[in-house]
């Protein structure tokens, strides 16, 4: 079968560093065209500066994926998909959660495919920890998600704009697992949010959560975008039957009572790609809402601190 044309929209760190890759790599997506405001290309395939002017230009490449910040993603998808346009989006998805549900509505209307992306769901040791709490149960869980914004988000002034979400953008990967392996619902109980003085999203975050399980597990997250000795990315579960899960890595290593018994290497994108490829052959969205709406859940109950300035 012929490869499937697909376009870029945004060619920034993430297009670079895995976007690109992966549909080189691909066995169903072939790059098409690539659109960027800086006018940024890939090989020899044409870039415009523009959606518009792409659509235009090239209307047999019927897939894009969007690859910008979430500020400017609800237009461009609208767009794309008024344009007849069957779309992949990066996350976080959007800046609110009426311009997500917007989206979806507008998709269905249009009977157009519609797939929000989760990165860190699509590794083999987040489906085997969802497997076994399925089986044991949840007695309690710590989330731990440090990294270094200066490594992740180099001199990316967007991530600490209001709507940026600041740490919480990594902190929905975070989400994306939790809500991913959790046999049963989770809402967030309380959340406090220390803001640099001079930003408007913030750099840390310590949140607890709580379900409507009769045990009422404890469980809690800690997200911080300061840290540089590397990355911590790590969600520690003791299940109902006491045995102790370590997914580390973000997702990508499993240790059972501190045995490591699944590991495997970045899988994460060409498993999106793969994903996008199934979705098209059956026509069908998938927007999975929940990790979007516990991050918002703790801006809206979140108590502010203050802390010190940051600058790049
Ligand atoms: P980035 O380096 O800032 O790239 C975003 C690109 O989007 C820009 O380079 C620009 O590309 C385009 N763009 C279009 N409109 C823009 C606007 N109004 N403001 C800024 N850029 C605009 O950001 P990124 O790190 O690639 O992140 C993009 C998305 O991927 C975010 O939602 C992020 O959460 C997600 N993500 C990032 C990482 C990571 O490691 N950084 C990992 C996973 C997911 P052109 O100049 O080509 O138009």
């Amino acid at each position: 079968m012929a490869k499937r044309k697909i376009a870029l929209i945004g060619v920034g760190k993430i297009a670079i560093d895995q976007h690109l890759p992966v549909i080189d790599a691909s066995d169903d997506f072939e790059l098409a065209a690539t659109v960027s405001t800086r006018g940024i290309g890939h090989r020899d395939v044409p870039v415009f500066r523009t959606a518009a002017e792409l659509y235009e230009a090239m209307p047999e490449v019927n897939l894009v994926s969007v690859c910008t910040p979430p500020s400017v993603r609800h237009a461009i998808v609208r767009e794309a998909l008024a344009a007849g346009k069957d779309v992949m989006m990066e996350k976080p998805p959007t800046t609110t959660i009426s311009e997500i549900e917007d989206l979806i509505a507008y998709a269905k209307r249009l009977d157009r495919v519609l797939f929000q992306t989760w990165h860190s769901q699509y590794n083999a040791a987040v489906e085997r920890t969802k497997a076994i709490l399925a089986e044991e149960g949840v007695k309690s869980v710590r989330i731990d998600w440090r990294e270094s914004v200066r490594k992740w988000h180099p001199g990316q002034d967007w991530v600490w704009e209001a709507g940026g979400f600041g740490v919480c953008d990594p902190g929905i990967n975070a989400m994306s697992i939790f809500s991913k392996i959790m046999p049963f619902p989770v809402f967030v109980g309380a959340s406090r949010l220390t803001f640099p003085a001079n930003r408007q999203s913030p750099v840390d975050v310590e949140v607890s959560f709580k379900s409507g399980q009769p045990h009422q597990p404890d469980m809690s997250a800690g997200f911080n975008w300061l840290e540089e000795s590397g990355e911590i990315w790590t969600v520690h579960v003791v299940t109902g039957t006491g045995t102790d899960l370590k997914l580390e890595g973000g997702g990508r290593r499993l240790k059972i009572n501190g045995e490591t018994v699944l590991e495997h290497g970045d899988e994460e994108y060409a498993g999106i790609y793969d994903r996008f490829a199934d979705l098209l052959d059956a026509h069908e969205s998938d927007v999975d809402m929940a990790p979007f709406k516990l991050i918002a859940d703790m801006f809206l109950l979140g108590a502010r601190e203050n802390g010190p300035d940051f600058n790049w």
